[in-house]
């Protein structure tokens, strides 16, 4: 491949509103957080940021859930942080046990090994629970049925920037179906035969591919081997129906039938990820360059001094992850032949 051969000007990110638009409808979106009654106060502080940077304004719903049932505690001090209408789900058992098919001898053998190897969270059974819920269940909770548009927060997060445009809003109009802020890639060891199964479900289901899909991103070697870029799913903005869709959920019973969710130590971040790079076309992938994001240990951070100062930004542009070695937004502005941002240089060491 001649990489000159079609070297346009390549076109800069798609320009975001700076002044919010005009009050206008809602549409149907929601925040959403998994979360245990634990984890109640490091997710208020998330919540607190949310709402004081974004959601005062526009005052979206927040749909909580959870495998146990919420406390009142959890429930009422939620309920007064969040300036929107909050919902409580409880998680039905099938979406967050053993299916049938799974020996769960093998599954506790595996824990055992990678606790001996010390891979992050590969010796804990709940956390398995949790990353094959956020791949495959999630988006089947009842109480999500009636909305197009998700905003994942996890506890302990923060947003550096106000926000005064209606970001749900802007997704719609300029037909995006999922948003991230940090691209990485991910430790080998949790997931060894990730992408065979994902090649052996796209080999029998080639329709289900975009055409102008994001495979580059995924695969250093024309799709041999993947790279193990994935975006960050602490923080989503995305459309549900792109879960929804029969090509995801066929994905996901095909991933899930695999066991890899137990045997391995999957991660719903690169399973959503090679979906939406290998089912969406590359324009409805986009990068908020814009929101100013932390989740331990990284930051997103917007390296232009006016945009942080036009929004309020608190973060240090040192810290932003855009440009540093291990990013993988790098290889996503290169996919997509944008422009880097300005300055970039400098804040890649
Ligand atoms: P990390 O970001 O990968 O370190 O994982 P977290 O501990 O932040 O967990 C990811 C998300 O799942 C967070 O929103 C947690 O609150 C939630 N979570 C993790 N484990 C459980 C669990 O066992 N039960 C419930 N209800 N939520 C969980
Ligand atoms: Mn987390």
């Amino acid at each position: 491949r001649n990489p000159a051969a079609n070297q346009q000007a390549p076109p800069a990110q798609p320009a975001q509103p700076a002044a919010p638009p005009a009050q206008q409808q809602k549409i149907k979106a929601t925040f959403v957080t998994l979360a245990r009654n634990s984890d109640l106060y490091t997710l208020s502080d998330s919540i607190r940021m949310i709402e004081d940077r974004f959601n005062k304004k526009f005052h979206y719903d927040w749909v909580f859930l959870n495998d146990d049932e919420f406390s009142e505690e959890f429930k009422e001090a939620t309920t007064a942080l969040v300036s929107g209408t909050t919902k409580y789900g409880l998680i039905p058992k099938e979406h967050w046990s053993y299916p049938e098919w799974i020996d769960q001898e093998k599954a506790a053998l595996v824990r055992e090994d990678m606790r001996e190897r010390k891979i992050i969270y590969g010796h804990s059974e709940s956390y398995r629970h949790m990353c094959r819920f956020e791949s495959g269940f999630f988006w089947r909770q009842d109480i999500l049925k009636d909305y197009e548009y998700y905003w994942r927060v996890e506890p302990d997060i923060k947003l550096y920037c106000d926000i005064d445009y209606d970001v749900f809003k802007w997704m719609k109009q300029n037909n995006k179906d999922y948003g991230f802020t940090i691209s990485l890639p991910e430790y080998k060891e949790t997931i060894p035969t990730l992408w065979q199964t994902v090649k052996e479900f796209t080999e029998k289901n080639p329709q289900y591919l975009a055409k102008n899909n994001m495979l580059e991103w995924l695969s250093n070697d024309g799709g041999n081997t993947y790279n193990g870029c994935h975006f960050w799913s602490n923080f989503e903005i995305g459309n549900l129906n792109f879960f929804r869709s029969e090509a995801y959920q066929k994905y996901f019973e095909h991933l899930d039938k695999a066991g890899g969710f137990f045997y391995e130590r999957w991660g719903d971040a690169p399973v959503h990820s090679i979906a939406a790079a290998l089912f969406l076309p590359k324009e409805k992938i986009h990068f908020f360059e814009d929101v100013g994001y932390y989740h331990v240990p990284f930051h997103n951070c917007p390296i232009d001094k006016d945009i942080r100062f036009e929004r309020n930004c608190n973060c240090n542009p040192k810290e932003d992850f855009t440009w540093k070695a291990y990013s993988c937004t790098t290889k996503y502005y290169k996919v997509n032949q944008f422009k880097r941002q300005k300055g970039w240089e400098k804040f890649s060491g």
